[in-house]
């Protein structure tokens, strides 16, 4: 399990599985602030890591949403430490299974009903929940219906989930986003918060990430010109056959 100091009071622990996964320690006031819980396999290191910060005990879990490899840790973890786990409100009736997560055929419980409580909202503001700990959560629907981001703004750093993946420093779209489009525009949180450093869940540390923000979005576009235009040529093709 590879540990990174990311400011003085972030940590992630990170796994590899084909892909990165990524968890993150907030050191606190009064303790210590887990954000995601990785997969199963990864919550003895998190626990150890957790004590290793020195810190103090841990208060809370903040989840940016209720994919498998985000909450898979979340049991083992309870099992040791006591602490509220909170996630959006929107996120909650699909990590419970009592909905199935768009693009999927089927309700799949990820974690057990009575233990996810939702985030605070702040009324009239634009998708911010009330702060916890040291952490703002801002709803980024897209890659999951109740996706959040969560921005340390003392160290200006995003800790941005699915929001995005990246490789070698660079913003990459987040694989199985079944709303694009929705993720896109929740992507515009980059310009409102400015970062200095954005961590994702799959990925490694982007720099200075709303600079990149134009060159994505003209990437997908062409992408989905590209796309329409084989679709086109294929529609075009069938009529041909059938004159
Ligand atoms: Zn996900
Ligand atoms: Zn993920």
């Amino acid at each position: 399990m590879a540990v990174k100091s990311i400011t003085e009071s972030i940590r992630s622990v990170g796994a590899w599985v084909g892909i990165p996964i990524h968890v993150w320690i907030v050191a606190e006031q009064d303790g210590v602030t887990l954000v995601d819980t990785g997969m199963s396999f990864m919550a003895r290191s998190i626990l150890k890591e957790i004590d290793r910060l020195n810190a103090g005990p841990l208060r809370r879990i903040v989840l940016t949403h209720g994919h498998a490899d985000h909450v898979g840790g979340l049991k083992s973890v309870l099992r040791e430490r006591d602490v509220p786990v909170y996630m959006h409100a929107a996120e909650i009736p699909y990590a419970e299974g009592d909905l199935a997560y768009p693009g999927k055929d089927r309700a799949h419980a990820h974690v057990e009903k009575g233990i996810l409580r939702p985030l605070s909202a702040v009324e009239g503001r634009d998708g911010r929940a009330e702060r916890i700990g040291s952490l703002t959560p801002y709803f980024t629907p897209g890659h999951s219906p109740g996706h959040v981001v969560y921005f340390h703004e003392k160290d200006r750093v995003l800790l941005a989930g699915d929001l995005f993946n990246s490789k070698k420093g660079r913003l990459a779209q987040a694989r199985f986003t079944p709303d694009p489009d929705l993720a896109l525009r929740s992507a515009n949180i980059l310009r409102r918060l400015d970062p200095e450093r954005m961590e994702v869940c799959h990925g490694d540390t982007v720099f200075r990430p709303a600079g990149q923000l134009a060159d994505l979005e003209a990437e997908v576009r062409q992408t989905r010109e590209a796309e329409a235009r084989m679709q086109a040529l294929k529609e075009k093709k069938k009529k041909g056959r059938r004159g």
